[in-house]
């Protein structure tokens, strides 16, 4: 890094918590507690492709670090740290102030500090990558494979906001235009459960963020662990701006709209009392909305409209 991008230092050279060796070293130096992974996840942010060049930076830098930590919830990690990889056609001092801004807040929030990375002179557009990484209890990782027939489906939040969001974004249901303001923070701001994702590990057995849609992310779990899944959809909790909308857009929105970063996980029904007083604990609102079964596919009952004539994407995608 040199020239007039080591200002950039000056937006991202923050002091590690006590135990850690952060920015300024050749590598950070990250304690793992005995008996636990590491776990490590990637993401990449492209202008133009993830994100409209007019994003807000301050949203941009919070949405870059919490698809991160997203899928360290989804996994039933608790962060230790991140690395940010930044890459920019030119030093805005305005822009790298706002975004460094809102990566911070949220790292401070969820605990995630950022301990290193990297930046470079792009000749196309901001990219952004992000890794991060937490510690997860040996044999108690929530993994995509690990769900039984019997169990409780769960998800947490709502759904379907930031899909609606981005489709207003693309001027699309001019009449509903002023919901934009009540869901843009869903598409820019996403809260992933974080803490509550690493309480999971150990009650919960499988999970994933929704990053791709319900029915899209879900069915991962599925084709790993070799299960089908019975899903209500009177139980999906859609968001509650969504209700002045065509019952056909809130069901696509919810069952396909991705951008989402809420959990959907499984779990034995012997554990439904204390996910209950987790979620309360943390004030996650968190419902079963189905039961894995034996087979393959996803069955939606309850549904406004027929699923698979509507060209849902991501729907019976291997059923
Ligand atoms: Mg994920």
């Amino acid at each position: 890094m040199g020239g007039e991008f080591t200002l950039i230092g000056r937006y991202f050279d923050w002091p590690a918590p006590p135990g850690i060796l952060g920015v300024g070293d050749d590598c950070a130096l990250l304690p793992v507690s005995p008996g636990h992974r590491l776990a490590v996840t990637t993401d990449l942010l492209v202008e133009g492709r993830h994100f409209f060049p007019d994003t807000c930076p301050e949203a941009l830098g919070h949405k870059a670090l919490a698809v991160n930590v997203s899928d360290l919830a989804a996994m039933g990690a608790r962060p230790l740290g991140c690395v940010l990889g930044l890459s920019l056609p030119r030093v805005d001092e305005a822009w790298l102030e706002k975004f460094s801004r809102g990566f911070r807040a949220l790292s401070d929030e969820v605990g995630c500090p950022l301990v290193g990375g990297d930046t470079t002179r792009s000749v196309a557009g901001v990219i952004i990558s992000v890794t991060a990484m937490g510690e997860v209890s040996e044999g108690a990782a929530l993994k995509r494979s690990a769900a039984k027939p019997g169990d409780d489906i769960w998800v947490t939040g709502s759904l379907g906001a930031a899909h609606v969001a981005l489709e207003l974004l693309q001027g699309q249901y001019p009449e509903h235009a002023a919901l934009l303001d009540t869901l843009r923070p869903w598409l820019e701001r996403p809260q992933p459960p974080v803490a509550f994702g690493s309480g999971l590990s150990g009650l919960a057995r499988a999970a994933i963020d929704i990053s791709d849609g319900l029915l899209q992310d879900l069915g991962h779990i599925l084709k790993a662990s070799g299960c089908g899944a019975d899903l209500d959809y009177s139980l999906v909790p859609a968001h509650p701006a969504l209700k002045e909308l065509d019952a056909a857009i809130v069901q696509r929105a919810v069952l396909n709209g991705g951008d989402v970063y809420q959990l959907c996980f499984t779990a034995d029904a012997a554990a439904r009392a204390d996910i209950k007083a987790l979620a309360l604990r943390h004030g996650i609102e968190a419902r079963i909305i189905g039961r894995i079964r034996p087979g393959q596919g996803i069955h939606v009952s309850a549904a406004p409209v027929p699923l698979g004539k509507e060209g849902y994407a991501g729907f019976d995608h291997f059923g």
